[in-house]
């Protein structure tokens, strides 16, 4: 079903107000990596937003390395979301870590539902992911090959869900410079082979902040159709992935020249 022999032209995923991905126009998720707070999450949010950002992206359940951690701020989280996405308009990005949270989910008016690196081939929550109408941001996993990252879209897709995005995001090598490696030839391969969206996240990739930039711009000159990416109103503090996170200032300069750039490749 993601294949594109079979479905020659791009899919865009459409949103009940009016946005969508894919298509030809470049979309801008950005937000921070986890909610901490009411403040927090509506001062990025109203940023973003007048940087040209269309989405808010922001972490209620996070999938943690360490169990002792910030875990995110669950339930809670998702009502702050709302209380930004009420302010500015922007539908909410989050990510989804079990099947037990999907009518929370649901309950929240979650408008893409992200599945994280580490369950991209949890085939259990794809699945039943297959079966909900909201679109689903799906990220390649740590050491997903193309062809798994496809085959977990499948999954998805064979449930009758096929407003899929797929999102390079860095996979591992033995490089340890950066957090991990942005695979850019992803980008081609994946536009070459399927038809679903392809969105990249430039922070997750790098893991620092210096190189959002010339990575996002990397990415949409391979043909990505957007990017996500982390904004913090004060990554020095923040209760995760601090060390990659754009501030409000930092993302209006990588917005506005991502916004230069589209056109050179397509994109609105
Ligand atoms: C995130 O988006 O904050 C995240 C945890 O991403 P990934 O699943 O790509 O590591
Ligand atoms: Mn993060």
């Amino acid at each position: 079903k993601a294949n594109r022999k079979f479905h020659p032209d791009d899919t865009v995923v459409k949103l009940p107000n009016g946005l969508q991905i894919g298509g030809g126009t470049m979309t801008l998720i950005a937000g921070p990596c986890s909610v901490e707070s009411e403040a927090q999450i509506t001062e990025v949010a109203k940023r973003v937003h007048a940087a040209g950002a269309q989405f808010l992206r922001g972490g209620a359940f996070k999938p943690r390395t360490s169990p002792y951690a910030f875990q995110g701020l669950k339930a809670e989280g998702l009502e702050l979301l709302n209380v930004a996405k009420k302010e500015t308009g922007m539908p909410i990005v989050t990510e989804l870590m079990s099947v037990r949270q999907i009518d929370l989910f649901l309950e929240a008016g979650v408008d893409v539902i992200q599945v994280g690196a580490r369950n991209m081939q949890n085939f259990d929550l794809l699945r039943e992911l297959g079966h909900l109408k909201t679109p689903i941001l799906l990220k390649r996993g740590l050491s997903g090959t193309i062809e798994e990252l496809l085959m977990s879209a499948e999954y998805i897709m064979a449930g009758g869900n096929e407003n899929v995005i797929l999102c390079e995001r860095g996979i591992r090598t033995y490089e340890t410079f950066t957090r991990n490696t942005l695979d850019i030839s992803a980008v081609p391969i994946l536009k070459k082979i399927s038809h679903l969206p392809v969105v990249v996240d430039p922070s997750h990739a790098g893991g620092i902040s210096w190189l959002v930039e010339p990575l996002a711009m990397a990415a949409v000159a391979a043909g990505a159709d957007g990017l996500i990416i982390e904004v913090h109103n004060n990554p020095k503090k923040a209760l995760s992935d601090g060390a990659q996170s754009l501030t409000p200032d930092q993302f209006d300069h990588v917005a506005g020249r991502i916004k230069e750039i589209a056109p050179l490749f397509g994109k609105k």
